[in-house]
C-alpha cells in the first residue's frame, strides 16, 4: 500500500477506522462527498500537492479530488497575455516527476504551459474537476471541513488551498481615480502591446510586470510614463539560489509573523537583462515618484513633488496627460474563500509555519507567500502532503 505510510501512519486511516472513499453523505452523489484531502487549484502548487498525494498511494478522485474554477489546465498561466512567451519567463521549475523538454521558447507561454499541464493531469491521472469554484471553506461535522462549491459540497479531512494571486488583482486607490476618462486597466487584463499604439500611456508599477509592459508598449504608444511608489531596485548578476533562499526567508519571516506577504520583486530586486539596459539608457524606464492624483486626462503630482522639483515637465507643471492607466499593482493571495475559518491574523495575513495555517492544522497554504513560485509552489505541495500524513494523530491529540 501506499509508501507515505511508513513516513505517515496516520495518512487514509479515518475514525471510524475505513476507507470509504469519496462516499456520497446524505443520499445525493452531488450533495456532499467525503475524501480525505480537498486540493482547491490545479495551478503549478495545486498539481504539485496532487503528484504527491498520488504518490503517497492516495487515489484521486476517490481519496483526494482537485477542484479548479478555470476553464482548462494551466493555472493562471493560461491567462497570461500572448506576448509574454516561454522564452520570456523566467526561473520556470518543471513540475515534479516530468520536465517541460523542448518548449519553443517564441511560443505564448500561455499555450506552452497549459499544455504542458494538461499532459501532466493525464499522465498521473490527476482527474482535476472543472470548472469548479469554491466558494467557501467552513467547520463541518466530525471534525472535517466542509468545502462548498459550484459543483456541490465536499466534506475532507484535510485542505490544500493552491489558488495563487490571479484571481485577486490589487487596485490601489487614488484620488480621483474615478475621475478618468480614459481607459484603466490592471495587468491581470493587460492584452498585449498592440493594443496601446498611439496612446499617452502611464504604467503604475515597479515590479517585474511594469518594466515588461513598458519594454513592449514604448514602440508602439505615443508616450510612456512610469511611476512607482518606491525607486525600482535593480539587481546586477544572476539570481542565484543563495539570493533565492535569502528572498524566501525574508517573506518566511512576515508570514510567519502574520503579516500579509510582500510581493516577490520587493524582496528579488529587478533582474538587470539587456533589454531593462536598453530601456534605461533610452528613457523607457526613467521612474518617476507615485502621483498625488488621477484627473479626467491624467496624473497630477502635488507642488514640491520631486517630479517639480527635477523640472521635468517644462510648461506642463507636475502633470502628464494620460489616454490609458496600466496598473501593475500586483495581485493578492486568492484566500476569500477561507474568510469562514477566521484565519487570519490582525496583521492582516494568514500565519503559516511550513505550509500549514497555525490557526487551522487541518488547511495547507501552498504557493502562498515564501512559496509563490514555481520552485517554491513544487516544495510547498510535497511539505503539505507530509504534513497531512501526520494530521489524524494531531487533531485526535
Ligand atoms: C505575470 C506573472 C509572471 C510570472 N512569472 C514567473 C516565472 O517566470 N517564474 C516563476 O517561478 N514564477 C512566476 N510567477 C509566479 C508564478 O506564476 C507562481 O508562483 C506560480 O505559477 C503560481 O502557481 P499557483 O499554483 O500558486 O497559482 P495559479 O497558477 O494562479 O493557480 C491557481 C489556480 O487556482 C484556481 N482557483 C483560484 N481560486 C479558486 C477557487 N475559489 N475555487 C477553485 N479554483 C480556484 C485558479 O483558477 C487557478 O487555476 C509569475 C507570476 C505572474 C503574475
Amino acid at each position: 500500500m501506499p509508501s507515505i505510510l511508513a513516513h505517515a501512519p496516520g495518512f487514509l486511516r479515518d475514525p471510524g477506522g475505513k476507507n470509504h472513499g469519496p462516499r456520497a453523505v446524505g443520499g445525493d452523489v452531488n450533495d456532499m462527498r467525503e475524501v480525505e484531502v480537498v486540493v482547491i487549484g490545479a495551478g503549478q502548487a495545486g498539481l504539485s500537492s496532487a503528484h504527491h498525494l498520488r504518490r503517497a498511494g492516495l487515489e484521486p478522485g476517490r481519496d483526494f479530488v482537485v477542484l479548479d474554477r478555470s476553464p482548462g489546465p494551466g493555472g493562471a498561466w493560461q491567462f497570461r497575455w500572448p506576448s509574454l512567451t516561454y522564452g520570456k519567463v523566467h526561473g520556470m521549475h518543471a513540475l515534479p516527476g516530468m520536465e517541460l523538454t523542448d518548449a519553443d521558447p517564441a511560443r505564448p507561454s500561455a499555450e506552452v504551459i497549459s499544455a504542458y499541464f494538461d499532459r501532466y493531469e493525464r499522465a498521473f491521472d490527476l482527474r482535476v474537476r472543472r470548472p469548479v469554484e469554491v466558494r467557501a471553506v467552513r467547520e463541518g461535522t466530525g471534525g472535517r471541513l466542509l468545502v462548498e462549491t459550484s459543483d456541490g459540497a465536499w466534506s475532507t479531512r484535510a485542505l490544500i488551498n493552491a489558488t495563487g494571486t490571479w484571481d485577486r488583482p490589487f487596485w490601489p486607490r487614488y484620488p480621483g481615480q474615478e475621475t478618468f476618462l480614459g481607459r484603466q486597466l490592471h495587468t491581470a487584463q493587460y492584452p498585449g502591446p498592440e493594443a496601446f499604439a498611439g496612446r499617452r500611456v502611464v504604467v503604475v508599477g515597479g515590479g517585474a510586470s511594469g518594466t515588461q509592459h513598458l519594454l513592449e508598449i514604448a514602440p508602439y504608444a505615443a508616450s510612456t510614463t512610469w511611476v512607482t511608489r518606491r525607486p525600482p531596485v535593480f539587481r546586477e548578476g544572476p539570481f542565484d539560489e543563495e539570493a533565492g533562499r535569502a528572498a524566501v526567508a525574508l517573506v518566511e519571516e512576515r508570514v510567519r509573523r502574520g503579516l500579509p506577504p510582500r510581493s516577490v520583486v520587493s524582496v528579488t530586486g529587478l533582474p538587470l537583462n539587456d533589454a531593462v539596459r536598453r530601456g534605461l539608457a533610452d528613457g523607457v524606464l526613467d521612474r518617476r515618484p507615485m502621483f498625488d492624483r488621477v484627473t479626467p486626462d491624467g496624473v497630477e503630482w502635488d507642488r514640491g513633488s520631486p517630479l517639480l522639483e527635477r523640472g521635468r515637465e517644462p510648461g506642463g507643471g507636475g502633470r502628464v496627460a494620460a489616454d490609458v492607466i496600466l496598473w501593475a499593482t500586483g495581485f493578492r493571495p486568492a484566500v476569500g474563500h477561507l474568510a469562514p475559518l477566521r484565519l487570519r491574523e490582525p496583521g492582516g495575513g494568514i500565519r503559516v509555519e511550513g505550509t500549514r495555517a497555525v490557526a487551522d492544522p487541518r488547511v495547507h497554504l501552498v504557493g502562498y507567500g515564501p512559496s509563490a513560485s514555481t520552485v517554491g509552489a513544487n516544495r510547498a505541495g510535497r511539505a503539505a502532503v507530509r504534513d497531512i500524513g501526520r494530521l489524524p494523530e494531531r487533531a485526535a491529540a
